[in-house]
């Protein structure tokens, strides 16, 4: 179902707007006045900010932009991220497959994450790191085809 949704997304999407454009026909539902009441509602919401509070918002939201990308800088410089070995006890690492919120961590960030874990049992650190640092074996090639899928 996964792949079938990666695949045709695009289908699925016009395939629900289709539905959707249908079932307000067949209900007879007036969507330009439908329309017209969700831009009023939101032209009235916006009304309500004055414009130092429009300046506010925009200055709240360059500094949290400036600071997350301050954040991501230093993240993707450290050697933590960097590094082929793991931070904790030094030891080699094992990359070991993703979850879904490190894909979505990655992309929002737009750097690319691999999920590592210490090749030493005893020391446990699995985290995320820069992918390629470290020599590749089969098993990790398969993660790799794997989590491209
Ligand atoms: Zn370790």
């Amino acid at each position: 179902m996964r792949h079938f949704l990666k695949e045709f997304w695009v289908e699925v999407a016009f395939l629900f707007i289709a539905i959707v454009v249908i079932l307000l026909s067949i209900l007879h539902v007036n969507v330009l006045a439908m329309f017209s009441g969700l831009v009023n509602f939101f032209w009235d919401f916006l009304a309500e900010f004055s414009f130092s509070d429009y300046v506010r918002i925009v200055l709240v939201l360059m500094v949290g932009t400036i600071l997350a990308w301050r954040a991501c800088r230093r993240f993707t410089r450290s050697e933590r991220y960097l590094g082929d070995q793991c931070p904790k006890c030094g030891s080699p690492l094992k990359r070991v497959r993703r979850v879904r919120r490190d894909r979505l961590l990655s992309k929002i960030l737009l750097i690319p994450l691999h999920r590592y874990c210490c090749a030493d049992s005893v020391c446990g650190w699995i985290g995320l790191k820069k992918p390629g640092r470290h020599q590749k074996n089969r098993e990790e090639e398969a993660f790799e085809v794997r989590d491209s899928l």
